[in-house]
């Protein structure tokens, strides 16, 4: 993956902390794909079939087929995003277990109303920077 500058829509930051915050209050984490149309970051929302308060767990044939989806347009799978109900925007130790290697990962915080951004490479998170559109 080339070194390049992310791009994520001011709408989509807008629907993921207004989407994150309704579902806080049943302590519901959302959660999603990242797709990388060469433009900017697009989000696929997946559903959350974790059972736990304040976790996600995607489901696996949803991810498949979102990914199968995008390959046929030609568009990069490139990590997934969710929010975190009590903690801050930053990946904690089970996310960076369960990540691909070299994948992205947004986080969305939203007692803080914070989003970043991160690459997980080699079991660390890197902080990425990313405009806004
Ligand atoms: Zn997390």
């Amino acid at each position: 993956m080339a070194r390049r500058k992310y791009r994520i829509r001011k709408k989509d930051i807008r629907y993921l902390l207004t989407k994150a915050v309704a579902e806080a209050k049943d302590a519901h984490e959302i959660c999603g794909l990242l797709i990388d149309n060469g433009y900017f970051l697009q989000l696929m929302e997946t559903r959350n079939i974790s059972k736990r308060d304040g976790s996600f767990l995607m489901d696996g044939r949803e991810v498949r087929s979102v990914n199968k989806a995008a390959e046929k347009l030609n568009l990069d799978y490139v990590g997934t995003y969710h929010s975190h109900i009590c903690w801050f925007a930053k990946p904690g130790d089970s996310d960076i277990a369960g990540a691909e290697d070299n994948s992205l990962m947004l986080i969305i915080d939203n007692m803080d109303k914070e989003v970043k951004l991160w690459r997980i490479k080699n079991k660390r998170a890197y902080p990425l920077s990313f405009e806004i559109i």
